[in-house]
């Protein structure tokens, strides 16, 4: 019997888990911190041994093959042992792809993931696929693969998600942009996080398909470094492309193989110029999976949207409110900004990644009135908007920054919570703090 040992007790440990016992293996889950006891409650119902609070190198090193949660680093030093051991260390992801024949969507990039990843697997639901939705959404792809396995899956794919396959191979692989993110873990060379996004392209053969942000120039610069097997489909806002998505007088043209979708951009249920390429992006996988023309149009007009992204909370008094909270980073709310038609107030702030403010001055300039610096280091954003914005303030409490927005916004405003930044100065995560925004926003 194979020993298959699981580290990390989340989500996608524990799918794995189940997939890994399913499928004949000897299993071990180990967690370095605490399992949430839902999950030792499946553990226990699976008759899965496991720890917690530490790794025993024992019980770990005689694997077989080990599955690492995409939160350990590879510099750990149990994962260097295993390595230097010669035992491989995988993600969910090339673990559970050996357990399902679906043919597969894989999406990644740095911004844009979950949303374009939620409307795809709307539009191919909608033309009746057989299709599941997986990776950092939602149930793990291993244990749908155990126990709801479908003829298609659309992957949510994570750099470090990717970090972690060996043989995994999309149909269909979708990469949404590149900004630098996350260089922590990657020595600090926005090469290596490069290299690990264009993973998801490593093991495509001639006759898969990468959909790619022809616009973007750390996509298309290391295109022509390093040529891939599958074939292009690039979208672009800016330029025709022969066989792929563009943009023409408001219109999407999707073209693939000479058959061509037609879609005005004013009908689309998503807002801004960000969305239209991950609209691009779903009806190009859409198309290539022959849904019908009507059922994609359809499909991405009545698509709802996803929370804390761009999402509309309440007008009043003519004003409208605007949950931002995922975006952490500038290159999110460079589009959020450039989504706002009419003047705007900004709460921005949290935690900076190492930003650089200067892509957002011609934008400011033309639409911000007022930034409401929301964290508890502001030094940064009064530096980089005090000399072109006026009204700048400071809070710690979003109860106050939004009734400092009420106060400020006038008739056919908006008021736009984009902070920019990470959560963890003053909130759980992103989810609280978009949750306390809008809270906020219906007390007022
Ligand atoms: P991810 O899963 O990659 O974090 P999300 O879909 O959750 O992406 O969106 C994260 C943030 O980025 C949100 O603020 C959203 O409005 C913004 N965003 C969405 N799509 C794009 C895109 N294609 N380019 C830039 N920003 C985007």
């Amino acid at each position: 019997m194979k020993r298959l040992v699981v580290l990390g007790g989340g989500e996608s440990g524990v799918g794995t888990a189940i997939l890994g016992k399913k499928e004949g293996f000897d299993v071990f889950v180990s967690d370095k911190g605490t399992i949430a006891e839902a999950y030792k409650e499946v553990l226990r119902n699976f008759e899965i041994e496991w720890e917690e609070k530490q790794h025993s190198e024992k019980k770990i090193m005689n694997a077989d093959i080990v599955m690492k949660s995409p939160g350990i680093p590879d510099k750990v030093d149990l994962i260097e042992k295993l390595v230097q051991k010669g035992i491989p260390v995988v993600s969910e992801i090339e673990f559970a792809s050996k357990y399902t024949s679906a043919a597969i969507i894989g999406i990644t990039g740095s911004n844009g993931k979950t949303t374009t990843t939620m409307l795809t697997n709307h539009v191919l639901k909608g033309g009746g696929l057989d299709v599941n939705m997986a990776g950092n959404i939602g149930d793990s792809f291993a244990k749908q693969v155990a126990h709801n396995d479908a003829e298609f899956y659309v992957l949510e794919l994570s750099s470090f998600q990717l970090d972690g396959v060996l043989e995994f191979a999309p149909h269909i692989a979708v990469l949404t942009n590149i900004t630098p993110d996350h260089l922590d873990r990657y020595d600090y060379k926005f090469e290596n996080y490069i290299a690990s996004k264009f993973r998801i392209t490593m093991n495509q053969k001639e006759d898969d398909y990468f959909i790619y942000d022809a616009d973007d120039d750390v996509i298309t610069s290391y295109l022509e470094k390093h040529p891939i097997r599958s074939k292009l489909l690039p979208f672009s806002l800016t330029k025709r492309v022969e066989n792929g998505a563009y943009l023409e007088n408001e219109n999407i043209n999707i073209i693939i193989d000479n058959n061509k979708l037609i879609m005005p951009t004013t009908n689309l249920a998503l807002k801004g110029n960000h969305n239209v390429k991950n609209a691009m992006a779903a009806a190009t996988v859409s198309q290539l999976l022959k849904i019908r023309k009507a059922t994609i149009r359809e499909c991405l007009e009545n698509f709802h949207g996803v929370e804390h992204r761009l999402e509309n909370v309440l007008k009043i008094n003519n004003v409208q409110y605007i949950n931002d909270s995922k975006a952490t980073n500038v290159n999110a709310t460079f589009y959020a900004l450039d989504a706002m038609k009419s003047s705007t107030v900004w709460i921005v702030g949290g935690v900076d990644k190492g930003n650089d403010y200067s892509e957002l001055y011609s934008l400011v300039n033309e639409k911000v009135k007022a930034i409401i610096c929301l964290g508890v280091d502001n030094t940064k954003i009064i530096n980089a908007f005090g000399n072109c914005i006026d009204n700048i303030m400071e809070t710690e409490s979003m109860k106050e920054a939004v009734n400092m927005a009420y106060k400020i916004a006038e008739r056919n405003d908006n008021v736009l919570l984009s902070p920019a930044c990470a959560s963890f100065d003053l909130f759980k995560n992103y989810e609280e703090r978009g949750r306390l925004f809008k809270e906020a926003v219906r007390e007022l």
